[in-house]
């Protein structure tokens, strides 16, 4: 019975944090565990900020480096006082070959660039977790992700081969996991990644981890998948936001993806798929009080309703497009305009049309914005509004809205169906 765990950013953001990984794993792993783990803390968008000071060629970029570099080694030192210790090497020999990326130019496609880069914090965080692995006993493998998931080249949304990922996930990870005697086997890799099949990094967007732990529990049949994270599981609404939020104990895979498309971020949208459908239950655990049962995701549709959830998305851009001409918006400009957005990689969040003009929500994200509307302004004309933010209540009712819009929010499109309500509103 094997099971995959997902240790996220924050699980491992320090020493005492990869302690305590190590120590859950003593009381909570099974015979066979395949772990997944991301970059450590929020190292992520220090790396974001080296590969946009590398492109603008800001001075800043070695301050930036260094302090990518400077943050693992304090991780590291504290974890291995041994200075011979082999992770020692290994980082080094990690950072040594960021830096030398980085001495080139860069390839100028930005997102390729942007793989090349940000997929060293997985790489650099999985070394130094499963050295401490091993140095506390378990019998524990490192894995190159990128020889296990394979991707096309839609860099930094890598759309998974399922078939060749399959094949080589069982092939290597099954082959380990097959062939622990008496102690249990800890199949440990990088969440976040892939590559294509002539070996380029790609990334499956950010907070993709989860997506991969779903793409191992997948490939290997597994029994569970558990994300250890910081809250206690999945909450109605983000903690961010309510003083008040409550635990959803029990949810279906059905409720679970809705609410990761609305914008929850406990799980990454693409996640619940691989696991329906192969009905892999889904835990959501609080690595900071492990024996709490968190919650669980699963076929089950019976508690779904019984609690309203609220999702806040903030840094909306609301987008209005209409023919110069003063056509109608039909089927054929429809799928136009949609087109476009799929081509710029760019997803709608929720979308209502008129007569002559379509309105859509989306994340801010002004390069792709910016190639958006260049392509659409000679057929339309495009105005939009941003700094806003977008509101979704899953099973609310008119006390639920009542209570999201009560301080005064200009609300500036609406949309209810039977179960979700949708608002945004300029904060
Ligand atoms: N490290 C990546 C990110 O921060 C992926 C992940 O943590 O899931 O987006």
């Amino acid at each position: 019975m094997i099971k995959v765990f997902k240790f996220g950013g924050a699980s491992v953001k320090d020493a005492d944090s990869v302690r305590n990984v190590a120590a859950i794993l003593k009381h909570h792993a099974p015979q066979k565990l395949t772990v997944i783990v991301s970059a450590m803390g929020k190292t992520t968008n220090a790396l974001e900020k080296v590969l946009n000071a590398w492109y603008e060629s800001d001075e800043r970029l070695n301050t930036y480096i260094h302090d990518v570099i400077q943050y693992h080694q304090d991780i590291t030192s504290a974890l291995f006082p041994d200075k011979n210790h082999p992770v020692h090497f290994k980082t080094d020999l990690l950072f040594g070959e960021l830096e030398g990326h980085l001495d080139t130019p860069p390839a100028l496609n930005y997102d390729f660039d942007y793989d090349q880069v940000v997929s060293f914090g997985e790489l650099i965080s999985t070394t130094i977790i499963s050295e401490f692995l091993i140095s506390e006993g378990f019998n524990c493998r490192w894995f190159d992700v990128r020889e296990l998931i394979s991707t096309d080249n839609s860099w930094r949304e890598g759309k998974v081969n399922w078939e060749t990922t399959g094949l080589q996930i069982r092939e290597k990870v099954s082959g380990f996991l097959d062939s622990y005697n008496s102690m249990p086997a800890i199949a440990l890799t990088q969440g976040f990644l892939g590559a294509t099949s002539d070996g380029a990094t790609t990334t499956l967007g950010r907070e993709g981890s989860d997506y991969t732990a779903a793409i191992f529990a997948f490939a290997l049949d597994a029994a569970e998948m558990v994300i250890w994270k910081d809250v206690p599981g999945l909450l109605n609404a983000d903690p961010k936001y309510f003083s008040v939020t409550e635990k959803l104990a029990s949810i279906s895979y059905r409720e679970a993806i809705e609410l990761a498309y609305f914008g929850a971020t406990v799980i990454h949208p693409k996640t619940i798929k691989p696991l329906q459908n192969k009905d892999i239950p889904l835990r959501i655990k609080s690595f900071l009080v492990p024996s709490d049962e968190g919650s669980l995701i699963h076929q089950n549709t019976s508690a779904d309703s019984l609690i309203p959830s609220f999702i806040f998305k903030v840094n909306q851009v609301l987008i209005s497009i209409s023919p110069i001409d003063f056509s109608f918006i039909d089927e054929q400009s429809l799928s136009e305009i949609l087109a476009v957005f799929a081509s710029n990689s760019i997803h709608i969040s929720m979308m209502q049309n008129s007569a002559i003009s379509f309105s859509v929500c989306v994340d801010t994200n002004d390069r792709r914005l910016s190639h958006l509307f260049d392509a659409l302004k000679k057929e339309y004309k495009v105005r939009y509004n941003s700094g806003l933010e977008l509101i979704t209540i899953r099973h609310y009712d008119q006390a639920t809205i009542d209570r999201v819009l009560e301080d005064g929010k200009t609300v500036l499109l609406e949309m209810r169906s039977r179960h979700t309500a949708q608002f945004v509103v300029r904060p």
